[in-house]
């Protein structure tokens, strides 16, 4: 093998790493990178020069290795998380990251929690202060709960709970409620690996509350109630009540725990979300303890709410599980800060996941003509943009037969549209956007006001490239 190397010249590492684009490599990302990259390029010259009958030069070698190294550091360097502009309308998108914080939120975080902080201090008592304190009182407030604990996200909520109070005992939950919340999220799974052992009552269309008490036995841990929320069952349905249920838990002490995924935390009928329980609603209806995620329709970062009553919630906070899965400075101070808006009553004009969900269709479409105004002058003639009716989508689980309407920009070109829509994720400031009936649509719902000169760019860069 290394006599068919010698042959057709390839630059030794040592050679290679004394070139511009290497030197460059190793001050960004280190000696050991560079010298991957060089090895990983030089093997694929290797592997495309072997079907080839006459050698190269070795200068020609070290060009076409280097033109590699570029691109495979050109990769590197773009993977990992990067800012994007969300223009496909899904508002909590999972995979772009949940609930975007507003550029306050955000400020506030970093000023607050980026150096030395008081996650664990009090300053006016000189001493010892207990992490999340004052996150939790927020929570508690705002959901009229007794107690709070607030962990890494609502699955590791869900899981402690059950871990916490069921383990080696029955969890009773209905049929209908056995559910994939995504993902890995399968609650029988979930229940299995705490511990808990899964009673199912009812069918998957209608349980009744007797179904619930027939089930109750020396061996209940608790009642169970999920939300589904990534799917709906639609007709012929029946399940008890939040009070049923919870009458019921309290007449057997045993305690009745409700995984309400979204975290409603005001009502939000006005958004066609009828069905999403407001946590303070559960409370009141005497749910014993509540989880709920930080970043789906709370609009904040990604957490998760474990709020009921105190005996419980500090049962939960004392097991060696919650240090393992407890959040970090930078999550408390984004909750407080999130949770300060709702307090004051600003959700829907300061958090942009509700702000965004309340956009007027008709809003959407003023900004829609806007933005074509300002690039059609700058694409090729062949390209005209028009407005078309449209559907935006709550995402992250939530309203899943909700349908927001909007406003679409389709994009009206010859550039097919896989090839456009590469396109567009392939800027500098990858632009996400959704295929629509054959054509490249951008629903402006889920770009934010101060984001449409940069979008403006892209699209431009796109339609021109
Ligand atoms: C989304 C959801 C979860 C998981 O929440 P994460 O914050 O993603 O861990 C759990 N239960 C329900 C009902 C959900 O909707």
């Amino acid at each position: 093998m290394s006599g068919a190397v010698k042959t057709i010249g390839i630059p030794s590492i040592d050679e290679l790493l004394n070139e511009g684009l290497f030197r460059e490599i190793e001050a960004a990302a280190g000696r050991q990178a560079a010298v991957r990259i060089a090895r990983e390029s030089a093997e694929e010259f290797r592997a495309g020069a072997a079907g080839r009958s006459n050698g190269l030069s070795r200068r020609d070698a070290a060009a076409a290795i280097i033109e590699t190294a570029e691109r495979l550091f050109r990769k590197e360097q773009l993977s990992g998380i990067r800012r994007v502009i969300n223009a496909s309308g899904v508002v909590i998108h999972t995979n772009l990251g949940r609930s975007p914080l507003s550029a306050e939120v955000a400020k506030g975080v970093i000023e607050r929690a980026s150096r030395y902080c008081t996650l664990e201090y009090d300053c006016l008592a000189g001493g010892r202060g207990r992490r999340g304190a004052r996150a939790e009182a927020l929570i508690c407030e705002l959901t009229g709960a007794e107690s709070a604990a607030i962990v890494n996200n609502c699955a590791a909520a869900a899981f402690l709970v059950l871990r916490v109070l069921a383990k080696g005992k029955e969890v009773i939950i209905s049929r209908g409620e056995l559910v994939e919340i995504g993902g890995d999220f399968r609650i029988p799974d979930v229940l299995a690996e705490s511990g808990a052992e899964l009673r199912e009552v009812g069918t998957t269309n209608r349980t009744k509350l007797s179904d619930y008490a027939k089930a109750v036995s020396e061996r209940t841990g608790l009642i169970l109630r999920v939300h589904p929320s990534n799917f709906r069952i639609v007709g012929f349905h029946e399940s008890p009540s939040a009070q049923a249920l919870a009458e019921l838990a309290r007449d057997n002490s045993i305690p009745f725990f409700e995984d309400a995924g979204s975290g409603a935390l005001v009502g939000l009928s006005h958004l066609g979300l009828a069905d999403e329980q407001v946590i303070s609603e559960s409370i009141d209806a005497g749910v014993d303890i509540v989880s709920f995620s930080g970043d789906k329709l709370l609009g904040g970062l990604q957490a998760g709410f474990i709020v009921g009553r105190t005996d419980l919630v500090d049962r939960v906070r004392r097991h060696p599980l919650y240090r393992a899965l407890r959040v970090d400075k930078f999550s408390y101070a984004a909750i407080e800060e999130t949770l300060d808006i709702y307090r004051r009553g600003g959700q829907f004009d300061e958090i942009p996941t509700l702000t965004m969900l309340s956009a007027d269709a008709e809003a959407i479409r003023a900004r829609a003509e806007g933005l074509i105004g300002e690039i059609r002058v700058r694409v090729p003639d062949e390209v005209t943009f028009e407005i078309v009716h449209g559907n935006s989508a709550i995402g992250g689980g939530a309203g899943a037969a909700v349908a927001v309407p909007t406003y679409l920009i389709a994009i009206v070109t010859a550039i097919p549209p896989d090839e456009l829509e590469g396109r567009l994720r392939g800027q500098q400031l990858p632009v996400i956007a959704r295929i629509v009936d054959g054509r490249v649509v951008i629903d402006l719902r889920t770009v934010f006001e101060d984001e449409a000169g940069m979008l403006a760019d892209a699209l431009t860069s796109a339609l021109n490239g």
